[in-house]
């Protein structure tokens, strides 16, 4: 793995860890039967606390990837641009669960309600954000997936038929490795570069 992707690897590991002990403390009878508050035992309070964790760990992710995505004009530049705008509004849509479940015991009704308010508003800001994103960084994306296509057709290029048997040959092959039948446009262009190598080789 190239160095960089090592801390963005980390968090990932981190954040499975993470949601496997929380859920593996909140599966355990003892915690989820001693009661904390009237609503909250100490196995909600468990995943409650694993899921804080995983959200700010996933914030911390999306800023490492921003630093090693390479900014290339293609896809990676594209996800690089909507990445802060797509992790926030994962964590405000996940988070307002948390946020709630904490305060639920604290809060009117009225009170639960202009919270609830006060998250659409910013989910509805973050998702403006994400498409205004996507919409100055689109060509970006578009010109990803002509490379990608681009990429597709030289490989299936690179695969000719042999003349004599039919067999699919490498580009690059002289003679088929079927029948040993010579190709022939591969054989002009090793007589057309040849001279220029052995004279480049023969000079002082
Ligand atoms: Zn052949």
């Amino acid at each position: 793995m190239p160095v960089q992707w090592q801390k963005p690897f980390q968090s990932i590991v981190a954040i499975l860890i993470t949601w496997a002990v929380g859920h593996l403390l909140a599966l355990t009878d003892t915690f989820a039967s001693t009661p904390l508050l009237d609503t909250l035992s100490l196995a909600d309070l468990a995943l409650l606390f694993a899921r804080i964790a995983i959200l700010a760990l996933l914030l911390v992710l999306a800023r490492q990837l921003q630093t090693v995505l390479p900014k290339n004009g293609k896809g990676s530049s594209f996800l690089r641009a909507v990445l802060t705008p797509l992790a926030t509004l994962i964590i405000l849509l996940t988070g307002q669960n948390v946020v709630l479940e904490v305060l639920d015991s604290f809060l009117s009704h009225s009170g639960e309600q202009i919270l609830i308010l006060c998250f659409w508003l910013a989910a509805l800001g973050c998702t403006g954000w994400l498409i205004w994103r996507s919409y100055l960084h689109g060509p970006e994306l578009v010109a990803g997936f002509i490379a990608l296509g681009h990429r597709f057709s030289q490989t299936r290029e690179a695969l000719k038929t042999c003349p004599q048997c039919g067999a699919h040959l490498k580009e690059v092959a002289n003679y088929c490795g079927y029948c040993g039948a010579p190709l022939t446009s591969n054989l002009d262009g090793v007589e057309a570069t040849e001279p220029e190598g052995l004279q480049s080789d023969t000079q002082p």
